[in-house]
């Protein structure tokens, strides 16, 4: 399946959903059906559908969903404040961790800061408007299915952590 998907990423164009499915159904072996963490998937109402299709096919269905929630603003200011050197390839940000002049561990010189293409302003608006249109659509999908477990992702890091903790606790 890995090598089908290749096919498709070599081509430049985008996964198929049954290929992406297929990819972790092969990865279902052993305890691995009782114990998986799905991280960016699905992204679609189709892929969503597909998945739970194969998971109920393999007795293991989606005990939770959650859904990092963080106000669109700072999404933003979140994504678009990320630079990396082009030399060492750390990365900072703007605000959270701000480069400060240290030298490069790469050369002792100044470290050389870009900004990805996807973390440029525009193209974050971009993406947080395709996640609305295309992802969004499961928090419903799976706040009727009684999974869906909010998460408040505005809040300091220990504490987002202690919300998934207890959301996935006594399962
Ligand atoms: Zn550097």
């Amino acid at each position: 399946m890995g090598l089908e998907a290749k096919k498709y990423m070599d081509a430049g164009d985008l996964v198929p959903d049954e290929v992406v499915v297929g990819i972790i159904r092969d990865r279902m072996t052993g305890d691995t059906v009782n114990n998986f963490l799905l991280d960016g998937f699905p992204r679609t109402l189709p892929q969503a559908e597909a998945l739970d299709e194969m998971l109920t096919g393999l007795d293991a269905p989606v005990d939770h969903v959650l859904s990092l929630e963080v106000p669109r603003d700072d999404l933003v200011s979140r994504l678009a404040g990320r630079w990396l050197c082009r030399k060492c390839g750390r990365s900072f940000h703007e605000k959270f961790a701000p480069y400060q002049d240290e030298p490069c561990s790469k050369d002792g010189d100044r470290c050389d800061l870009y900004q990805r293409d996807d973390d440029k302003a525009e193209a974050v608006e971009n993406r947080l408007n395709v996640f609305a249109a295309q992802t969004e659509p499961l928090v419903e999908y799976y706040d009727k299915a009684g999974l869906l477990r909010r998460i408040d992702g505005g809040k300091a890091q220990d504490e987002v952590y202690e919300q998934i903790r207890s959301a996935v606790q006594g399962r």
